[in-house]
């Protein structure tokens, strides 16, 4: 049986990061998925690595726009009625979580985070030898009208009280930043202090390669069982396999819950299922990403296509797509790009692992020292997966933690 310090379940961006990590300062590292590197959600989400969304989606404003939105079956949050019974203790969690004190308390987690996201990614991006996959040209919020600018100031108001820096465009300097725009697409507000990597795949992808390069192992395996020991943690994989190590993180993405509920841990993980299609690289001079809040959905520019799509769908791990919502946001995105081919794209879903008060769950399973869990960052695992990775890392080596983790312990629920 092979022994390891640290042994990682999910290999999507969260695990990729911590192994890189971990391997930097010298432990031996095993990283196993059932899957391969970065298949799931990792995979193909929208590239962000948006530090200036600071503001937690459990708040007064979405559970005032919640109920319009689910009369549209593909419109930006969708439910299937049948799935709805098993959403309801979720959504009371979301509904606490958006009370104003609650909400301030997450915002200022969420702040805590981003500010660590924008530095250790910087560092991480130096170290690991992959600075150049990412691009610096900020976002684009686009709106329908000065009416639509003006109604959605609170949110940026609340965003430049965390410090977050932006420029309201419209005319010529809206044409600039992106050309051949729509025309309704008047105003916008402009984001610099927001990065897309090149490939999300791609990027950890050659993340996961670093790790390996500097001693990580990686197995294909799907973990069945979790045994805790005094020293060490044994896991079972479902081929009857056995693996320990010292330590085990479990970064398994929205399948998280049902490996913490192997120790005991219940945690209320839910899914907001995304969609989106990628077309070829060609298909519009895209600037930079393009964030359709009313619609909530984005375009990407991707050394490897555009991406359009976003969108949330509660539906849970595992009924089958339904792909007319990648299509639906297609469609829309014709009266945003008017000149935009839409043909020869690659339709996708993948499942954000959620928590009902935005924040993920980074800390030791309250039972099991020697078991750490690293999963839940919703909307934005790619843009918190430096910080998770510094954050697991501190907590690893017995360092102390660059920032309070109690906001984000497993057991505060
Ligand atoms: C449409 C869409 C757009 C998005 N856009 C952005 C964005 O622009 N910026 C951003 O920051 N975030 C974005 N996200 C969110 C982001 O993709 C996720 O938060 C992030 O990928 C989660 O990473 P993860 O490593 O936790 O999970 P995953 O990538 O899902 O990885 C978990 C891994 O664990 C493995 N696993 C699970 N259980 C087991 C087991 N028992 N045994 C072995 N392996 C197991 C799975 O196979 C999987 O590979 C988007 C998500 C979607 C759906």
């Amino acid at each position: 049986m092979a022994t390891y310090d640290h042994c990682i379940i999910g290999a999507g961006i969260i695990g990729v990061s911590i192994a890189f990590r971990l391997t930097q300062a010298g432990r031996s590292v095993l990283l196993v998925d059932r899957k391969g590197i970065a298949e799931e959600t990792s995979r193909g989400n929208a590239g962000a690595l948006a530090f200036a969304d600071v503001e937690p989606l459990a708040s007064g404003g979405t559970l005032m726009k919640a109920p319009k939105w689910l009369f549209d079956p593909l419109g930006p949050l969708s439910m299937p009625i049948g799935y709805a019974p098993q959403m309801v203790p979720w959504m009371l969690r979301f509904a606490y979580a958006s009370l104003p004190g609650p909400h301030a308390a997450s915002t200022r987690a969420q702040v805590a985070l981003m500010a660590l996201a924008r530095s250790e990614t910087e560092a991480l991006l130096g170290d690991a030898g992959i600075g150049h996959m990412v691009r610096r040209d900020g976002a684009l919020y686009l709106y329908e009208g000065a009416a639509a600018l003006k109604a959605a100031h609170p949110l940026w108001k609340e965003r430049q009280r965390h410090g977050v820096s932006f420029e309201a465009v419209h005319g010529e300097r809206l044409a600039e930043l992106q050309p051949g725009l729509g025309a309704s697409y008047t105003h916008g507000m402009y984001v610099t202090d927001w990065w897309t990597v090149s490939d999300p795949h791609d990027y950890a992808r050659a993340l996961a390669d670093a790790a390996l390069a500097g001693g990580a192992r990686f197995e294909i395996g799907n973990v069945a069982g979790i045994a805790p020991g005094p020293r060490s943690v044994a896991l079972t994989l479902d081929d009857g396999r056995s693996l320990e190590a010292g330590q085990v993180i479990v970064a398994g993405g929205a399948w998280s819950h049902r490996l913490t509920a192997l120790l005991g841990d219940r945690i209320p993980l839910e899914t907001e299922r995304g969609y989106n299609t990628t077309l070829p690289p060609g298909a519009f001079d895209l600037r930079r990403q393009l964030v359709l809040p009313a619609d909530g959905y984005v375009i990407t520019p991707l050394a490897t296509g555009i991406r359009v799509g976003g969108a949330v769908e509660l539906a849970g791990l595992d009924r089958p797509p339904n792909y007319r919502r990648s299509e639906a946001m297609l469609r829309k995105s014709e009266k945003v790009l008017p000149g935009i081919k839409t043909g020869g794209g690659t339709q996708w879903m993948g499942f954000r692992p959620s928590l009902p008060d935005t924040l993920p769950v980074i800390g030791r399973s309250p039972g099991n020292p020697n078991v750490l869990y690293a999963f839940g960052h919703g909307h934005l695992g790619l843009t918190q997966s430096a910080a998770t990775a510094r954050l697991v890392a501190d907590l690893a080596l017995g360092r102390e933690p660059a920032i309070d983790l109690r906001p984000y312990r497993p057991e505060r629920f």
